[in-house]
């Protein structure tokens, strides 16, 4: 499902990704661990189109991201070409950016009316839908200030599967909430991850969520993946010191 080739990103002489391949399979998820500045946002950030790669090329749905085929050559994408495979990768940030002046049930139905071109009826019905997935039914009306933190992010969560990605991104959701409001999301996408094919990419500082939702774990060190393997291997039996390391410092 998504294929990084050799990919290097740059930040000027900051080499932030440095020749990095891996593939993630069609309805896998995947956590993302490591320390701060590792690189982990940044992958994500490159799969969101945020940024561009400095070298490589990565793969969606059997699609180059970074780039577009012209002929069997692969040229850098142009912004047409970009929002067109955009659509089915879809992101929650750690700060939820929700539209402040809008409703719960309009900031869900935007982008499925305006950019997918559904109905307003079928918009409100699949948001409706959602919403009592994430256990907001009774929102729908209320604006973003009216809603908690995990509130707020249990709707960009809701607005993120609106768009029916067949990739999610998850960076940090949980980390600019309050203690006691994190349960509530991370049920919430424990439940999209069982129930759900929507391959995912998750950064977490939630060892635990880590362990219980993903079938791979990659554990990220100046850019470079140090160590992957099954959550049980992962955080039971890491072989890499790095790995230890970090583990034990989080803990
Ligand atoms: P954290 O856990 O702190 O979020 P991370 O592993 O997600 O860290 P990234 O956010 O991907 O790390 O950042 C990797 C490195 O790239 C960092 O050193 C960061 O300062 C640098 N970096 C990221 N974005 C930019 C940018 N737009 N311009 C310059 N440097 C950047």
């Amino acid at each position: 499902m998504i294929r990084f080739d050799g990919v290097v990103k740059r930040f000027g002489d900051h080499l932030v990704l440095d020749h990095l391949d891996f593939t993630v399979d069609r309805g896998e998820k995947v956590t993302l661990i490591g320390p701060s500045g590792s690189g982990k946002t940044t992958i994500l950030r490159l799969l969101m189109t945020l940024e561009k790669v400095t070298d490589g090329v990565i793969w969606v749905g059997g699609r180059p991201l970074s780039h577009q085929l012209r002929g069997d050559r692969l040229v850098p994408a142009k912004e047409k070409y970009l929002r067109e495979v955009r659509k089915n990768i879809g992101m929650v940030f750690q700060q939820f950016n929700l539209f402040p002046n809008m409703t719960v049930l309009q900031n869900i139905t935007e982008a499925p009316i305006h950019v997918l071109g559904r109905s307003r009826d079928e918009a409100v019905e699949h948001a409706r839908s959602l919403l009592d997935t994430v256990g907001l039914s009774d929102k729908e009306s209320a604006h973003p200030t009216q809603l908690s933190g995990g509130q707020q992010q249990r709707v960009a969560i809701a607005r993120c599967l609106a768009m029916s990605p067949s990739v999610m991104l998850l960076d940090e959701v949980t980390s600019a909430l309050d203690p006691e409001l994190v349960d509530g999301v991370l049920s919430v996408l424990r439940d999209i991850a069982v129930t759900t094919d929507i391959t995912m990419l998750i950064v977490t500082h939630e060892m635990r969520f880590a362990r219980e939702v993903s079938d791979r774990v990659m554990m990220f060190d100046d850019g470079r993946i140090a160590e992957e393997g099954p959550p049980e291997q992962i955080f039971g039996d890491p072989r890499e010191e790095r790995t230890r390391e970090f583990l034990k410092a989080i803990r």
